[in-house]
C-alpha cells in the first residue's frame, strides 16, 4: 500500500496504482481523454496532468501514467497545473476546433482560440488520443489502424488511407472515440455498415429477423474462438 496526499487528503492506494487510478477511487475528479477501463492509459492527451511534490521539489506529470507513491504530495487544481491544461487544451482547440467535446472543456476552462495556435492543423475531430487504435489492437485483436505522418500532420486511420482488408466492421474504434471523429454510416434498413471507407453487409438475427452485426465480425468471431458460424447468429436481445 502507498500512502500520499492528493488536494490535502489523506490517501492509500494498492500497489501498482497510478495517481489518476487513486484519485478516481477518492472521489477525486481529474479530466482525461485517453484513459479507458478497457484499454487503460497512454498520456496521450495530457489533460491528466497535476502537479507531485517530493521534498524541496515539484514537478507536472501525467497523472495516468505517475505511480501512486508513498510520501507524495499531489496537487490537481494548483496554478501550474491549471496552466498546462489550458495550455493542453488551447492546442487540442487549435487541432480540433469543430469538437463540441474540446470546445465545451475549453468553454468551463475559459479557454479561447488564440490566433498563434491556429495554423493549418484541423484534422477534423481526432485528438490523436489512440483510443481506436489500442481498442482495435487489444479489444478487438485486429490491429485495422494506426497512426500515418508526424507533428501537426498525423492521422489515424488504414494503412495507407485504403479499404483495410482485415477490418471487420465491428465499430468499436468509433464507439470508444470520444469526440466523434470516427464516422460509421447505416443504411436505413440496417443492411450495410460503412467505416473507414468500406461497406460491410450486415447479418440478420435468425430468431427476430433485424440485422445486428457485420457478417465480416461473426466470420471472424467464429475464427477466433472456434464457435460454429451458425451459433452465432443470434442478436444479443434474443438470446
Ligand atoms: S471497425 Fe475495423 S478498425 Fe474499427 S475497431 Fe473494428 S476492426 Fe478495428
Amino acid at each position: 500500500m502507498a500512502k500520499f496526499i492528493i488536494d490535502g487528503k489523506k490517501i492509500e492506494a494498492e500497489n501498482g496504482a497510478t495517481v489518476l487510478d487513486a484519485a478516481r477511487e477518492n472521489g477525486i475528479e481529474i479530466p482525461t481523454l485517453c484513459t479507458h477501463d478497457e484499454v487503460g492509459s497512454a498520456g496521450a492527451c495530457r489533460l491528466c496532468v497535476v502537479e507531485v511534490k517530493q521534498g524541496n521539489r515539484a514537478k507536472i506529470v501525467a497523472s495516468c501514467l505517475y505511480p501512486a507513491e508513498d510520501g507524495i504530495a499531489v496537487d490537481t487544481k494548483s496554478e501550474r497545473v491549471m496552466a498546462v491544461r489550458r495550455l493542453v487544451l488551447q492546442l487540442l482547440l487549435a487541432r480540433c476546433p469543430g469538437s463540441g467535446l474540446i470546445q465545451d472543456l475549453a468553454e468551463q476552462m475559459g479557454v479561447k482560440p488564440e490566433p498563434r495556435f491556429t495554423a493549418d492543423t484541423d484534422k477534423g475531430k481526432c485528438i490523436l488520443c489512440r483510443l481506436c487504435v489500442r481498442t482495435c489492437e487489444q479489444v478487438v485483436g485486429v490491429s485495422a489502424i494506426g497512426f500515418s505522418f508526424r507533428g501537426a500532420d498525423k492521422t489515424v486511420g488504414t494503412p495507407f488511407h485504403e479499404n483495410s482488408q482485415v477490418c471487420i466492421g465491428c465499430g468499436a474504434c468509433a464507439y470508444i472515440c470520444p469526440t466523434g471523429h470516427i464516422e460509421m454510416e447505416t443504411t436505413k434498413t440496417g443492411d450495410s455498415r460503412t467505416i473507414w471507407g468500406r461497406t460491410f453487409k450486415m447479418a440478420t438475427c435468425k430468431v427476430c429477423g433485424r440485422y445486428f452485426a457485420p457478417e465480416d465480425q461473426l466470420k471472424y468471431i467464429s475464427r477466433t474462438a472456434g464457435v460454429p458460424l451458425e451459433n452465432l447468429a443470434v442478436c444479443i436481445s434474443c438470446r
